[in-house]
């Protein structure tokens, strides 16, 4: 596999990432047997790739599944989190009396996920949950509910499998750590 010269190194590959997300799926798969509407919410844009891989890795057949997508800021072009979340993109569709699950790519401080979750609960969903991708256990500031997790990773700054760094970096097929002088290019 040849890997982007500004990843210092690959923390997963595409074949860990892929093996880790059918084990999730299938937790998934395993706790809504009896849901009769499951929205999975991507919060756009990081979360484009990991949705597209979990959702495929979902097996329910009797279930109503549908995907739907929010754009939400918070990074802006930085690296550290401000904790401030802007709606850009609204969902299409009512989540009210459905079972959701919001797919996101990762937390840090969990700031940007607790403001979600707030304002996604008012909208009184049947139940809500969270899948994320990555999360910097040492890095959290609040506690957020989080039942499904594929990696619990150190604090470095991820790029890759739809994680940027100022948009760039969303399309490599694995999980790297970016190199300190790409920060400043
Ligand atoms: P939090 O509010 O939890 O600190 O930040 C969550 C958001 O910050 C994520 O959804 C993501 O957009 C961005 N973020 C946090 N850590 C990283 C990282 O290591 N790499 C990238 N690319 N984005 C990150
Ligand atoms: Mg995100
Ligand atoms: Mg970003």
């Amino acid at each position: 596999m040849s890997v982007h010269p500004h990843i210092k190194r690959v923390i997963f590959t595409d074949q860990q990432i892929k093996d880790r997300i059918i084990e999730v799926g299938k937790e998934i798969t395993n706790d809504y047997k009896d849901s009769k509407e499951l929205v999975l919410i991507g919060v756009l844009k990081g979360s484009f790739m990991y949705m597209a891989d979990l959702v495929r890795a979902i097996n329910l057949p009797n279930t109503h599944v549908s995907v739907d997508f929010m754009s939400i800021s918070s990074y802006g072009h930085g690296t550290t989190s401000s904790g401030v979340v802007k709606i850009n993109m609204d969902l299409k569709a009512d989540i009210a009396g459905k079972d959701v699950i919001v797919v996101e790519d990762i937390i840090d401080t969990g700031l940007t996920l607790q403001s979600l979750l707030v304002n996604l609960q008012a909208r009184n969903p049947a139940s809500l949950q969270v899948s994320v991708l990555l999360r910097k256990k040492e890095a959290l500031k609040v506690e957020v509910p989080c039942k499904y997790i594929g990696f619990d990773i150190p604090i470095v700054f991820i790029v890759g499998y739809g994680l940027d760094f100022a948009e760039k970096y969303r399309e490599l097929p694995y999980l790297g750590e970016l190199k300190e002088e790409a920060y400043k290019n």
